[in-house]
């Protein structure tokens, strides 16, 4: 190995890259990373961390307005973008540093700079044309925002990465998409206060989760005073003299706003990257193709992370790194399993679900059993609000197995993590049944619904 600069090269120190790059370092590998922007990646610069404390600032209007149900007299109530803007930034460097006195600590030499591939065994980096030399290299480079380039005027809108940082709150918005970031953003800016429009060409918002709780998250978003439009589109989008826009869609409406915000999708970030030079085998969307061991046609390069498009969330992007760095430096093999995943959307109101959706179990195995509850959380009994939360348990007749359990509701997502250990331990039903409700609490139901809502069979 020695006649290499390093036994690995990490490209992108986000959350894949950099456990990848300190596994590898404290399995005795010379590790060096590049990161063209700033330590952390997506998840902690602008993803993941300073999403969920937007969610947390939005959340405060309603819990003031519940708190009149307690007794509480809430005074007058001001809210400073530019004071949140401030105190994110400032967590999201604090975060920062800990990742680079992190990879120092472990001696990863760090290179402030994009780099690309030259080939099987070696990159350059742009900022100071350095050529280096590595055994391996691993491509952990993550996705960045989709726009579609074919719209007219799609020179004016924003996506996440520009949310973070907007000088100013938008008086009204409207957020183009139906995935999670779309719909979380939507319940952000709709929290703050500002008047905001979701709009996604599908029929129904969050593509691939279970259908009821997708029916929930979208009533409850519009009994929040969200406009959600369905089928529809932007066609156009024009810039007015006063510098709010104009969106026509598809359908013929006409939607104006402050901000125009996409949240389509993302790509995987492998343009120029020289992948294509060294025979790295990509798909149509450019998502680097690798096994399940995060390996690449060509022997020495990897991929771990958004960019092999496998499933894009950091614990996963975490997971596949320390997989890759403990096979090929720890002498210890061991592959990812993405068949389940527990995850949340920090939507308004929240979800968290883990294993088979409906559709999902029913093309497996046509006897289920579905136990689904639906009621007001206690604290809405004095708070007064019209909101609902879902329990839903997807449950196989035969082996009376759970292969899915779906909640949308306070804390939906703490649950589904403690959800995720039951599910990989292959609970069945009766194993909710047999465990002792803690009271009062909501999650009670899932270990008190006795007879399930719906059978269906064959
Ligand atoms: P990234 O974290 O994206 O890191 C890639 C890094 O590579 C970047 O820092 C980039 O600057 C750098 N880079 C790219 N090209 C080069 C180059 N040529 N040279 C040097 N450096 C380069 N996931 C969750 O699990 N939960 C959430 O709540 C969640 N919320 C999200 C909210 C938003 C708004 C977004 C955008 C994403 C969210 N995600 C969430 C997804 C999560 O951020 C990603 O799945 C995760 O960051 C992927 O990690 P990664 O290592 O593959 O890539």
């Amino acid at each position: 190995m020695s006649d290499y600069d390093y036994d690995l090269f990490v490209i992108g120190g986000g959350s894949g890259g950099v456990r990848a790059a300190r596994i590898a370092a404290t399995h005795g590998a010379r590790v060096g990373i590049a990161e063209e922007y700033r330590y952390g990646g997506t998840c902690v610069i602008r993803g993941c961390v300073p999403k969920k404390l937007f969610v947390y600032a939005s959340k405060f209007s309603e819990e003031f307005e519940d708190a009149e149900g307690f007794g509480w007299s809430v005074g007058e109530r001001g809210f400073s973008w530019s004071k949140l803007i401030a105190a994110k930034d400032q967590e999201i460097t604090r975060l920062e540093g800990i990742y680079r006195r992190n990879l120092d600590r472990t001696n990863v030499e760090m290179h402030d700079s994009r780099a690309v591939i030259e080939d099987a065994h070696t990159v350059r980096l742009l900022s100071t044309g350095q050529v280096i030399t590595t055994r391996y290299i691993l491509v952990a480079v993550g996705a960045s925002p989709n726009v579609d380039t074919s719209l007219p005027g799609v020179e004016h809108v924003i996506t996440s990465n520009e949310a973070f940082h907007l000088d100013e709150l938008p008086g009204k918005i409207v957020v183009a998409g139906g995935g999670y970031i779309a719909v979380e953003f939507a319940g952000i800016f709709n929290g703050l206060g500002v008047d905001t429009t979701l709009i996604y060409r599908g029929e129904e918002i969050l593509r691939g989760f279970d259908m009821d709780l997708r029916t929930t998250v979208r009533q409850e978003m519009e009994k929040k005073g969200i406009r959600v439009i369905l089928n529809d589109a932007f066609s156009s989008i024009e810039k007015q003299a006063d510098g709010s826009f104009l969106g026509k869609t598809r359908n013929g409406e006409t939607l104006a706003a402050d901000r125009i915000m996409f949240a389509i999708g993302r790509n995987p970030h492998t343009r120029d990257l020289g992948l294509e030079k060294a025979g790295v085998e990509m798909d149509a969307s450019g998502a680097i193709k690798v096994s399940t061991d995060s390996r690449t046609n060509i022997e020495s390069i990897y991929a771990v992370g958004d960019v092999t498009n496998r499933a894009n969330l950091t614990p996963v992007a975490i997971r596949e790194g320390h997989a890759f760095a403990d096979t090929v430096f720890g002498n210890n093999p061991w592959t990812v399993d993405h068949s389940l995943i527990a995850t949340a959307v920090f939507s308004q109101p929240e979800m968290g679900t883990v294993g088979l959706t409906q559709d999902e179990a029913l093309s497996r195995t046509p006897n289920l059993d579905i136990y689904k509850s639906s009621f007001r959380p206690m604290k809405h009994t004095l708070s007064g609000r019209d909101e609902k939360m879902l329990m839903k348990m997807i449950v196989d007749a035969e082996t009376q197995k759970v292969l899915g359990v779906h909640i949308v509701g306070p804390d939906a997502g703490e649950l589904a993590q403690i959800l995720g250990v039951t599910l990989q331990m292959g609970a069945t039903k009766a194993d909710f049944d047999r465990t002792i409700a803690v009271h009062p609490t909501a999650a009670e139901e899932l270990v008190t619904m006795r007879e399930p809502t719906e059978r269906l069979r064959g």
